[in-house]
């Protein structure tokens, strides 16, 4: 079963689309948990993990998933595009979205957005081996590669997967990497992990951004990640939906 946790319509606010008008469709279960992000309370529930934990824990949160087929799916996206005049970009979010890559009813859906030329991102950390050969409406696709640093909470060989990122560069149809970073592991040895996973693409572009679901959070580590691009040549990405709407969902 497909489950859908949320769709929305609003503004990209991360990475190379930053500003972007997008329905969001943001897909149930991921195949990490990232302790290291911490606690947050959602929807009256103290969870640990992400700031989208409530599309990762199916114990927490799965009673309010839903099971999708692929006409609800091409629904949600013709009500959203119904008062339109143009075709806003479509962003597959999760949770980890590519835990469903091979389902009939999700990879279905893939082929219908590509048919009907929607510009797609998949948001991904990234660990998930696509067969491009077998499905190729994925090579039409945009991926934004959020590869998880040791601030998830993840070990090493959990939250890289070599193999998997060289299918998605080589793949897909434009891709770029996206990190989370904090004033801490700054610190520490952020620019040594990212290198590490970014060295053999030198072509791609590396989008870092602040930690924090809060205004105020972000503020907390803002200005030590710009300075950290412009030491290291990254591009800083600001986080548009906290800075406009803090923590509202469906944002
Ligand atoms: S990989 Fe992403 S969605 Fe999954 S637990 Fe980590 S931060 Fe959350």
């Amino acid at each position: 079963m497909l489950y859908l946790v949320e769709d929305f319509y609003s503004i990209q606010g991360e990475g190379k689309f930053a500003g972007t008008p997008s329905i969001f469709l943001r897909f149930g279960g991921c195949n990490l948990r990232c302790p290291g992000f911490g606690e947050h309370f959602v929807k009256d529930k103290i969870a640990r993990g992400c700031d989208s934990i409530h599309a990762v824990s199916r114990e927490l949160f799965g009673a309010e998933w839903r099971g999708v087929t692929l006409e609800d799916l091409k629904g949600i996206v013709e009500d959203h595009i119904e008062h339109l005049d143009f075709k806003p970009h479509i962003v597959i979010t999760g949770g980890e979205p590519l835990i469903y890559w091979n389902d009939p009813t999700f990879s279905s859906f893939i082929e219908y957005l590509v048919e009907e030329e929607f510009i797609v991102t998949v948001e991904t950390n990234g660990t998930i081996e696509i067969d491009f050969d077998s499905y190729p409406a994925y090579r039409a696709l945009i991926y934004a590669l959020a590869v998880k640093l040791s601030n998830s909470g993840e070990p090493y060989e959990k939250r890289i997967n070599r193999k998997a990122i060289r299918k998605i560069v080589e793949g897909g149809a434009y891709t770029f990497f996206k990190f989370t970073l904090s004033k801490n592991l700054i610190d520490f040895r952020a620019d040594e992990e990212i290198f590490d996973i970014v060295a053999p693409y030198p072509d791609l572009e590396v989008f870092c951004m602040p930690l924090g679901e809060r205004v105020e959070e972000l503020r907390k580590h803002d200005r030590a990640v710009a300075h950290f691009c412009m030491i290291h040549g990254f591009i800083y990405s600001d986080r548009l939906q906290v800075r406009l709407w803090n923590r509202e969902r469906r944002r």
